[in-house]
């Protein structure tokens, strides 16, 4: 049946334990997994050597297993997909998709400073060559054509990614993927159906919708969750540092979470108990919408 087609998945990046951010995260994309009777996976996203740390990967996979957790398959880790993700940035360079640039960020400001325009986007300097200058990022080049989903959550998302972003990067200038072709490229691989992630990656979606039109991948469902904010109202961050949940209290952890997500206390007696008790709940909140 199509239901149980449904391929989800939790892809934390290791910069960090899992925080109250991030078990929200993974407790509603398992809970929209099961609900819909699917397969429920982990992706590592350790791309990024400056901000991961070294064993939180293994550290995130463990705590998750306390917290009832398991991947349906074995856990994907980015770091061994490296190989993949600089022949598809350079197979679209091949295929005028995306170019070598040549800007840095002081090259991007000059070009403001000198013709106006929002500082933030990129405006297509090396989209015709780079004038000699050395490459030192791959951009994927965007259009004027609006690109728009419709989140489970938050409705419609409307981009103009030439005019509100520009050509965006997907290769870094020091030599690492960036996020955004690893995580299209993986969910791809992974035949990922349904995305369940928070609310600040919302505006990432088109880009990665446009990228996985480049490469010739279906797109998912999205759905985006309120962000779990700290007693100063700002977003938990790993890099921010935010507290780590307490893999010794599983049962507090993701009642607190279960509270963030607008959901009544279960009062649930052991991590097992608490999961039952949410599936139905979780079906009739999010399981048709
Ligand atoms: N790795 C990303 C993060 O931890 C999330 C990727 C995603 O869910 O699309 O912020």
């Amino acid at each position: 049946s199509l239901e149980s087609a449904y391929r989800g998945r939790f892809a934390p990046s290791p910069t960090g334990l899992l925080h109250a951010g991030s078990l929200l995260a993974a407790l509603a994309s398992w809970l929209d997994a099961r609900a819909h009777d699917g397969t429920w996976l982990i992706r590592i996203e350790d791309i990024d050597p400056p901000r991961d740390i070294p064993g939180a990967g293994e550290k995130i996979i463990e705590t998750l297993s306390r917290f009832g957790f398991e991947s349906d398959e074995p856990v994907l880790w980015q770091h061994d997909r490296l190989d993949a993700y600089r022949e598809t940035a350079a197979r679209l360079v091949s295929e005028g998709k995306a170019f070598g640039c040549a800007c840095s960020r002081h090259d991007i400001a000059e070009w403001h400073r000198i013709h106006g325009g929002d500082p933030s986007v990129y405006p297509g300097i090396c989209r015709n060559g780079t004038g000699g200058r050395k490459p030192r990022a791959i951009r994927f080049r965007v259009d004027s054509e609006p690109v728009s989903f419709t989140d489970r959550r938050l409705g419609t998302l409307t981009q103009n990614l030439e005019k509100e972003l520009g050509d965006f990067v997907i290769w870094r200038a020091d030599s690492l993927p960036a996020y955004q072709l690893a995580v299209v490229m993986d969910d791809g691989l992974q035949g990922v159906t349904d995305i369940v992630r928070g609310e600040d990656l919302y505006g990432n979606t088109p880009r990665q919708i446009a990228l996985q039109r480049a490469l010739g991948l279906p797109t998912p469902r999205y759905l985006h969750l309120p962000l779990v904010l700290n007693d100063r109202g700002e977003k938990l961050s790993k890099q921010g540092g935010a507290t780590p949940v307490d893999p010794e209290s599983p049962l507090i952890e993701l009642e607190r979470a279960w509270r963030s997500l607008g959901f009544r206390p279960l009062g649930a007696d052991s991590v097992p108990a608490f999961l039952r008790a949410a599936l139905p709940l979780w079906r009739e909140g999010w399981g048709n919408r």
